[in-house]
């Protein structure tokens, strides 16, 4: 085995249950982006086995991936361009978000052309300033009445939800009220009520209304270590493991050039193992040093820059590592997502979605 992801169905119905524990609201579990890098289909139904009643993703596509799977609980999509094919959606049972009076016209034509009634959900933007309706909003007030469609659902979505104490949290559930009640003064109302993600779940339960969609949370990873603390801290348990396996080990003297641009030279008489991955698998690039894997029970750091397919570690001179040995990527004995996401300068986030497909994944 070259790479493999290996994805712990356990623990993402452990994480869905201690929120669940935790809230009256009824769980979305948002699997866009190929659950996050943990595999679409299998992540979804195991959500669902574990107490999900809707699932979330960005993309039709996504939403059609899991009706073709068999999923017949609620599923919203809510990043559909103008050119979405909105008929086949209808067609197919996927709740649409209305993020402004174009997308009402283009839904409510494709449900006319088909016969069929669309399911909505309204997005609002409170204050974040991406998407939803906002200049637009008067005007929409009049078109949605009398409108073709379900209104189901009423949502936005927070900017900083991760710094519970910034008083946008609070301006923004303050619009999104305002909103909600002027919605339901044109004679709409939604049964649906949605905002919080992860972290809003995490920390504002005055924002559970009656779903809380739960994306980085269900896979075991803090919305933000900085903020909110470790999966440790928050209870939450990683559900992602990345393997690959040694290609080579060799010995080398001090002095040796590694990698690329000769960017680092070996300080000391060592081994150096060869991991098989690079930043076409997903890791980034930027990690040198930083990162590593953890192999023959020990952590080696990265030595040199990352490659397309392959980099470098540094066992040091005593390790008994060899050919073929599987290192742990990240997990739970050596670097952990977090470490790696501190490494590249990003959020855990983007490390786990940026694992390429042509690493499989396996569940256990
Ligand atoms: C991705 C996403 C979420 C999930 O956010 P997490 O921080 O991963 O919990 C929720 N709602 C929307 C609209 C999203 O795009």
């Amino acid at each position: 085995m070259r790479a493999t992801v290996e994805v712990n169905l356990k623990a993402i119905a452990n994480n869905i249950s201690l929120i669940k524990s935790n809230t009256a609201a009824e769980i979305l579990a948002v699997v866009k982006a190929d659950a996050y890098g943990h595999g679409l289909v299998p992540v979804a139904k195991c959500a669902i086995a574990s107490g999900a009643t809707w699932l979330g993703v960005a993309l039709l596509e996504e939403a059609q991936s899991l009706r073709e799977s068999g999923i017949t609980v609620p599923i919203i999509s809510w990043l559909t361009p103008p050119g979405s094919d909105f008929k086949r959606a209808i067609e197919l049972d996927i709740d649409l978000s209305i993020p402004s009076l174009r997308h009402l016209e283009l839904i409510v034509a494709a449900g006319k052309a088909l016969g069929k009634k669309p399911r909505v959900h309204i997005e609002v933007d409170t204050g974040m300033t991406r998407g939803g309706l906002l200049g637009e909003w008067e005007e929409f007030l009049i078109a949605i009445k009398g409108a073709e469609v379900d209104v189901i659902g009423f949502w936005s979505h927070f900017a900083r939800a991760d710094e519970p104490n910034e008083s946008e949290n609070i301006s923004q559930m303050q619009e999104f009220e305002v909103r909600l009640t002027q919605l339901q003064g044109a004679g709409i109302n939604p049964t649906h009520i949605h905002f919080a993600n992860s972290a809003a779940t995490l920390t504002n339960p005055s924002s559970h209304h009656n779903i809380v969609r739960l994306g980085i949370s269900m896979y075991g990873l803090s919305p933000d270590v900085n903020t909110l603390g470790s999966s440790q801290t928050l209870e939450l348990e990683p559900a992602m493991t990345l393997k690959a396996e040694v290609h080579l080990v060799k010995r080398v003297p001090a002095g040796s050039p590694v990698g690329y641009g000769a960017t680092e030279i070996t300080s000391r008489d060592t081994k150096l193992a060869i991991i098989t991955m690079g930043y076409s698998d997903g890791i980034p690039r930027n990690t040198t040093n930083q990162a590593g894997v953890f192999v023959a029970g020990a952590k080696a750091p990265i030595i040199g820059r990352v490659s397309m397919d392959q980099f470098v570690v540094d066992l040091g001179p005593d390790s008994n590592a060899k050919a073929g040995d599987i290192a742990e990527v990240f997990g739970s004995l050596g670097y952990s997502i977090d470490d790696w996401a501190a490494a590249a300068g990003t959020i855990n986030y983007e490390i786990v979605t940026r694992i390429a497909s042509r690493v499989p994944r396996i569940y256990a």
